[in-house]
């Protein structure tokens, strides 16, 4: 038998499991023998829901997957999720004073329509006039720092208050020190248009119909738990509250806690990759520069009679930097979720933490503090929750600086044969592109594996 030993049970290690057992499965002279070895005593990494205020099922961190881009929805049919849930349309909007709607027609806060934009109460008219000249102005070199290039095409206020409120609260990010190539949407924005106005325009016509996010009805936890399953099923050994402790190279292949492998999917963030990779140079080092953010999300049910009726429509508001203290975005999930909607309560989902803001010294009392007092600040509600729950969330959030690209191009050269890299640190961090990252981890695998038999 060949063994292949995965590392990790979020859903990209658990997407590589799947994989892995159905091609084994599907050709049995391959004759593999997985294991995927999870540290935690529960499956599903970064996916994690639980029951909430008489809900079921509310997510803890991820609450929904693009849609547009195939990979979570076609594992979700291959592991039979079938009941997949959209949110309802309400609109999003920025805090600055007061809530104002994100105008139409905007790429991740890029404006694509002059219309909303001069109609938004979001943007001084000084901010206005600087950002319609934007397809006048010269195409400037703004290397790989997405802040760099919305403030020189469109002025601060249009970055502070829409790409870098959007753009920031997608990646926990800074978006003067986060990389444009790795933000799919404004790389091609960039790179194939002189105006990004122009660019958004064209790519605001473009969109498909249908929902931009999916969701399992039963929480993002239950997209994690069938992949497992179907995993298991597959021949996969799938084990829970079992850590590896060391890896180790030498002249037989991989050795994981001393046993002898043919091959290794590495899906865990690159901080305990670089841990368990110590003594292997210069893996371990250039994983050494792998940065990733803490995030919390705070979430509380108030009584639904102290719900004002003036933010029905909504499905919740981001917090721009400039006005920023400690919460960054809140989502009010029981409106944006008709399937948490219940009429005894509504449920928010608020959102601490980012680049260069650590949690790790700030109590679960003094994030609940600061949630409610900056929430109700905002809303102008005294809000009283009656249920809350704290979600805390490490170094959750990789930081692909500017240069990414160059770091993934080392990682590459630097990767011993038998070991594949996967997961958000490296090519995306949103579901579906963590889910890409295991399967091709996979198809990678058993190119190698294939090609040894030979
Ligand atoms: C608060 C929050 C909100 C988010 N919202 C969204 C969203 O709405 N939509 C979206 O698409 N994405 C969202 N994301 C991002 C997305 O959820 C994550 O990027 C993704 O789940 C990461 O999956 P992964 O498999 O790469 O890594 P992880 O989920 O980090 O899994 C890695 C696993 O490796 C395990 N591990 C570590 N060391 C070892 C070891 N030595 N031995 C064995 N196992 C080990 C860990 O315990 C962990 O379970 C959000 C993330 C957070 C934190």
């Amino acid at each position: 038998m060949v063994r292949v030993v995965i590392v990790g049970g979020g859903i990209a290690g658990l997407a590589a499991a799947r994989a892995l057992g159905a091609a084994s499965y599907g050709d049995r002279s391959l004759e593999l023998n997985v294991t995927l070895r999870e540290a935690s005593d529960r499956l599903g990494g970064h996916l994690s829901t639980s029951a909430f205020a008489g809900r079921p099922a509310v997510d803890e961190s991820a609450d929904a997957f693009l849609a547009r881009v195939p990979h979570a929805t076609a594992l979700a049919g291959v592991v039979g999720v079938d009941e997949l849930v959209s949110p309802t349309g309400q609109h999003a909007a920025v805090w600055h004073g007061r809530l104002h709607d994100i105008p139409d027609g905007t790429v991740l806060g890029v404006p694509g329509k002059v219309a909303p934009l001069l109609r938004s109460s979001l943007l001084s008219w000084r901010a206005k006039a600087r950002a319609l000249t934007e397809p006048l102005r010269r195409r400037v070199d703004a290397g790989d720092s997405i802040g760099a290039l919305v403030r020189g095409r469109f002025g601060a206020e249009v970055h502070d208050r829409l790409v870098d409120s959007l753009v920031g609260s997608i990646y926990a990010a800074d978006t003067d020190r986060f990389s444009l190539a790795m933000v799919p949407q404004l790389e091609a924005l960039a790179r194939t248009n002189r105006s990004l106005l122009v660019g958004a325009r064209a790519a605001t016509g473009r969109r498909a119909s249908g929902p931009l996010f999916l969701a399992p009805a039963g929480g993002m936890a239950d997209l994690a738990e069938a992949t497992a399953a179907a995993a298991t099923a597959l021949g996969v050994d799938v084990r829970p509250g079992a850590p590896v402790h060391e890896l180790a190279i030498d002249a037989n292949g991989w050795r994981v806690d001393g046993d002898v492998v043919d091959a290794l999917i590495l899906a865990c963030p690159a901080a305990p990759a670089r841990r368990l990779l110590g003594a292997v140079a210069p893996l371990a080092d250039l994983l050494a520069g792998a940065e990733a953010a803490d995030v919390a999300i705070v979430t509380i049910a108030v009584a639904a009679e102290a719900w004002p009726e003036r933010l029905r429509g909504r499905s919740g508001y981001l917090v721009p930097k400039s006005v920023q203290r400690a919460v960054t975005a809140v989502s009010f999930a029981s409106q944006k979720w008709e399937h948490l909607a219940d009429g005894r309560s509504e449920v928010l989902r608020i959102s601490i933490g980012r680049d260069g803001v650590p949690l790790g010294n700030r109590t679960d009392d003094a994030l609940l503090q600061a949630a409610v007092t900056e929430v109700s600040a905002h809303i102008g509600v005294d809000l009283a929750p009656v249920h809350v729950r704290i979600s805390r969330w490490p170094r959750s959030f990789p930081q692909y600086r500017p240069g990414h690209r160059r770091w993934l191009e080392g990682l590459d050269r630097a990767v011993s044969p038998g070991l594949t890299l996967a997961g958000a640190s490296y090519h995306g961090i949103g579901v579906p592109a963590c889910i890409e990252s295991g399967e091709r981890a996979a198809a990678a695998t058993l190119d190698r594996l294939r090609a040894l038999r030979q």
